[in-house]
C-alpha cells in the first residue's frame, strides 16, 4: 500500500476545516474497520486521511429534544452498553450484537456502518423500522434527513465532499416502540447477512390490531428498503399469525435479491418471508409484554 498522511481532528469544526483544506481526495477515518480493508484493496490511496476517531462530541449518546441522539462515532460496543439505548431502542442493541466480533465492535462506529452503505449493513433495518433521522454537518451548515433518504446505491450516500455524518436520531415518536431484528447468515458469528429484517409496530390492545407497522429489509436490494406493501396490508389489521405470515409473503415479493456465491435469489426471497414473520411475531410479543418467538 502507498504511504499516506494521517491528520487527527480535535473537534467537529477542526474536522470540517481539515476536510476543506485537503479537498475531496481526503478520506475520513472513524473506526477504520471498513476503510482499512478498502485501502488495502484500492488501486489508489488518498494522500490524506482525516482521523475523526478522537472527536468526543460525536461519540455521545443522549436523550435530546428530538429523541434519542446517538453520535456517529458511537461504537457498536458503546451502543450495546448504553442504558439509554437499552431503555429506549433496545432493538439497536440486538442488531449491534450481530456485528463482527467484540474486537470489531470495540472500534467500529454506527456512523461508519451507515456511510459504508453496503446493502447488508446491520444497523440499517432497525433504524429504518424506527424511522430514524440522520444529521450531517458540512461547509454549508447542518442538515437532517430521514434515514431512508440517506442511501443512494450500494456504497453511495447523499453525503457531499467535505461533509460528516454527525448524529443519528431515533425520534420521540419511535422511542420504546416494540421492534425486533432478525439476521440470517451462513454461520452464527462474524457473518454478513444473507437477509436481515427490522420490524416495529404499535398494537391497539383493544382490537389487537397493528398500528404503524414498519418493515425494513437488508441485503435484498441495492440499499436497505421498506416493505411498503406489507406495511399497508398490516395497518389496522388484527395481529394474527396468519396476517404476519401473509405480510411475510408480501415482503418477499417486494424484495429484489440477487443470486451470488452465498445464496440464490429464491433462497433469499424465502428467507425474507420467514424473517419478516418472525420479526413481526417478536415485535407483537413485546407489545403484549410476552416472551419472544424462539429462533429456530
Ligand atoms: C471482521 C469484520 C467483521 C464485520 N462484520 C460486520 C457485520 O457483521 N455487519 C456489518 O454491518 N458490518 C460488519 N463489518 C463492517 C464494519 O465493521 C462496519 O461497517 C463498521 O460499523 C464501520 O465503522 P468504522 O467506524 O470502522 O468505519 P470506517 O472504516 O472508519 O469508515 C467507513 C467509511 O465511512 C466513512 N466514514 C466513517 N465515519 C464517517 C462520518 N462520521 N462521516 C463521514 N464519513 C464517515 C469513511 O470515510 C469510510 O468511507 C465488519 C468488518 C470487519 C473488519
Amino acid at each position: 500500500m502507498r504511504a499516506f498522511e494521517v491528520v487527527t481532528a480535535r473537534d467537529p469544526a477542526h474536522a470540517l476545516a481539515l476536510l476543506a483544506d485537503f479537498g475531496p481526495s481526503a478520506q475520513v477515518l472513524a473506526g477504520g474497520t471498513d476503510l482499512l480493508v478498502d485501502l488495502k484493496l484500492a488501486p489508489e490511496v488518498p494522500r490524506v486521511i482525516v482521523d475523526i476517531s478522537r472527536v468526543e462530541e460525536l461519540k455521545r449518546i443522549a436523550l435530546a429534544d428530538q429523541g434519542l441522539s446517538i453520535g456517529a462515532l458511537a461504537t457498536h460496543s458503546q451502543i450495546i452498553r448504553s442504558p439509554l439505548v437499552r431503555d429506549l431502542a433496545p432493538a439497536l442493541i440486538a442488531a449491534a450484537r450481530t456485528i463482527g466480533a467484540v474486537q470489531t465492535r470495540n472500534l467500529a462506529t454506527l456512523g461508519g456502518n451507515l456511510v459504508s452503505a453496503v446493502p447488508s449493513l446491520d444497523s440499517g433495518p432497525v433504524l429504518f423500522a424506527l424511522e430514524a433521522l440522520v444529521t450531517m454537518i458540512g461547509p454549508g451548515g447542518r442538515r437532517q434527513l430521514p434515514i431512508a433518504d440517506f442511501f443512494v446505491a450500494p456504497r453511495k450516500t447523499v453525503l457531499k465532499a467535505g461533509e460528516l455524518l454527525a448524529e443519528i436520531v431515533v425520534p420521540r415518536a419511535s422511542l420504546r416502540k416494540p421492534t425486533d431484528f432478525q439476521k440470517f447468515g451462513l454461520r452464527k458469528g462474524q457473518a454478513l447477512a444473507l437477509v436481515s429484517v427490522g420490524a416495529s409496530t404499535w398494537i391497539d390492545r383493544g382490537r389487537n390490531a397493528f398500528v404503524a407497522p414498519r418493515i425494513a429489509l437488508g441485503a435484498v436490494a441495492p440499499t436497505i428498503v421498506r416493505a411498503l406493501d406489507a406495511e399497508a396490508y398490516l395497518e389496522g389489521r388484527a395481529a394474527t399469525p396468519e396476517a404476519m405470515a401473509e405480510a411475510g409473503r408480501i415482503a418477499a415479493s417486494e424484495a429484489r435479491p440477487i443470486t451470488d456465491f452465498r445464496a440464490s435469489e429464491r433462497y433469499r426471497r424465502d428467507l425474507v418471508g420467514v424473517l419478516t414473520r418472525r420479526a413481526l411475531t417478536n415485535a407483537c410479543a413485546q407489545a403484549h409484554g410476552a416472551l419472544r418467538e424462539a429462533p429456530r
